[in-house]
């Protein structure tokens, strides 16, 4: 039986909007199942993290997102200390605060552009899978369910994902922090940073601002927690920020108040057979460090060309369970991470506060720290497992460098495909048969290295190019040479790596490369 797409979706959060133009762009049929009327003016997530921005410079859309927001290269924590991401060895040296809708507007917009169906109205309400299919039952606003043949069903679904509920998936964990209000105010004085935060004796005020006069302000109160159902007031979250900033900016006009509570669970499988969960379905923390939404944006960019190389048969044995294999431990490490920075900026009483002050002053004084701190909030640091004696570099960040073309690595990956990054040309029939899957570029200068870079901007595979360290004393000529002869002895692993990577070419390469 032929099945109406490759992929169906669940939700339309930045998670399936990533996800769908990835697939798009590789030429999967895919469609966005979501159960909201219409696009979503809401927003939650407010921090666009620097791996995150680059994932969107891969795809060619992130200075359009840059231009809707503030550039943040300073992160005001508690008391005098400060992150500086300004060093980071990034194109977006930076946090980007803009609202969740204009990330899932980017999103959409080039989604649609490339060919995906976004379907409004339309809830999951459950599925069968099969050998070959998933069975997704789809119920529109008004008229009777209807089913959905799909080679693969990907839960992108949110917290209370229905596809992770369906499939079964347990989602262990626990509610950390009870009681959080929301507000989006308006504010008659501008606070001091863009991003405002502090915690002070059981209290705790973060304020953002929207960039069109409206501000986010996240409260809490460790002595006063009544249940979520309770009303927020105005007056309730102006108190808090009293405490905490020794003012409330003369909050005003709120248009919307709410109160939440944050969990921190994570499923223990990615993946059940012809089903994967990606984002908030596979799991939620707190928001302290600005984490969720970039770490499901990452998931989606880590499994795109994973799924359509399996889709287009060409995947590798056992590819797409690297999937779970790289995603979930950055997970569990996030959900470390963001429960850990909010304990410490939730401790209670004042000589506490101050000591935890103190040292996390001293502790972004210490350049290690501080960069490893930097590292990690930004996503930067993030690198995935390597096999045994694979190259140092195997499974870490792909850097943005120039191409002799004059493009940058992050424009050559914009068509989805793995790049071959050399210093000189790669000899004609190396990538023979890969044409469809790999593009082999030149670097503008001498890296000393070969990388197959993934099409989601990590290495998979790099060698040192060979003897270029005597360019010294050799012609330019001798050296050129060398370089040549280099790479042809490079040649069998670059062919074995892409074998490893891309599976089997179209068609054999005329050896000898
Ligand atoms: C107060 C707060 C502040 C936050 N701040 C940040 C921040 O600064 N930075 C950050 O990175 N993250 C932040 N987050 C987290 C971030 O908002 C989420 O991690 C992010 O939205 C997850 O994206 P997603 O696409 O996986 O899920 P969602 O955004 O939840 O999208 C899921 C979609 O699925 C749809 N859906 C649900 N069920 C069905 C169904 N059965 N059928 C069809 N559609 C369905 C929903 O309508 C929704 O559109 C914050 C969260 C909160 C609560």
């Amino acid at each position: 039986m032929i099945n109406d797409v490759d992929v169906a979706i669940a939700g339309a959060g930045p998670t399936g909007l990533l996800l769908a133009g990835d697939l798009a762009r590789a030429g999967v049929r895919c469609v966005v199942l979501e159960r909201r009327a219409e696009r979503s003016g809401l927003t939650r997530a407010f921090a666009v993290q620097a791996r995150t921005l680059e994932q969107l410079d891969a795809r060619g859309v992130a200075d359009q997102l840059v231009a809707t927001g503030i550039p943040v290269p300073e992160l005001r924590l508690f008391g005098d200390a400060v992150l500086s991401l300004s060093r980071l060895p990034s194109r977006f040296p930076y946090v980007l605060v803009t609202p969740q809708y204009e990330t899932e507007r980017v999103l959409e917009e080039r989604a649609t552009l490339l060919g995906a169906e976004i379907r409004y109205g339309s809830e999951v309400t459950g599925f069968q899978s099969h050998p070959d299919a998933v069975e997704v039952q789809v119920r529109p606003p008004d008229g009777p369910t209807r089913t959905l043949r799909a080679s693969w069903l990907v839960g992108a679904d949110g917290m209370h994902s229905s596809v992770r509920e369906v499939v079964g998936m347990p989602f262990p964990g626990e509610a950390v922090v009870r009681s959080v209000m929301l507000a989006d105010v308006r504010l008659a004085e501008t606070p001091p940073d863009v991003l405002t935060v502090n915690a002070v004796g059981g209290t705790f005020c973060l304020i953002a601002p929207f960039g069109d006069g409206w501000y986010r302000v996240i409260a809490w109160d460790r002595y006063n927690q009544p249940p979520e159902s309770t009303p927020v007031s105005l007056e309730e979250v102006s108190e808090v920020t009293r405490q905490v900033h020794g003012t409330d900016f003369g909050m005003h006009d709120p248009r919307w108040m709410s109160r939440f509570h944050s969990e921190e669970r994570q499923v223990p499988r990615y993946r059940a057979g012809r089903v994967l969960l990606a984002g908030d379905a596979a799991h939620v923390h707190s928001p302290a460090g600005g984490q969720g939404m970039n770490t499901s944006i990452q998931d989606a960019a880590n499994l795109g060309w994973k799924l359509a190389a399996t889709v287009h048969g060409w995947a590798p044995a056992g590819l797409l369970d690297t999937y779970h294999a790289e995603r979930h431990p950055v997970g569990r490490q996030v959900l470390r991470g963001s429960g850990a920075l909010l304990r410490i900026g939730l401790t209670g009483p004042a000589p506490i506060t101050n000591a935890r002050n103190l040292l996390m002053t001293l502790a972004t004084r210490i350049p290690f720290a501080a960069g490893a701190a930097a590292d990690a909030v930004s996503g930067i640091g993030i690198s995935y497992p390597a096999p045994r004696n694979a190259h140092p570099l195997t499974g870490k960040r792909a850097a943005d460098v120039p191409l002799a073309d004059s493009r940058r690595l992050y424009e050559a990956l914009r068509d989805g495909k793995f790049v071959l990054v050399a210093d000189t040309p790669v000899p004609a029939g190396v990538t023979d048969g890969y044409d469809d899957r790999v593009v082999a570029v030149s670097a503008a200068a001498p890296t000393g290295k070969l990388t197959l870079i993934r099409p989601d901007a990590y290495i998979g595979w790099a060698a040192d190019a060979g003897p270029d360290s005597n360019a010294g004393q050799a012609s330019a000529w001798q050296q050129a040479t060398a370089d040549e002869e280099a790479m042809a002895g490079h040649a069998t692993e670059i062919r074995d790596a892409l074998a490893r990577w891309c599976g089997v070419p179209a068609r054999p390469a005329a050896a000898p490369y």
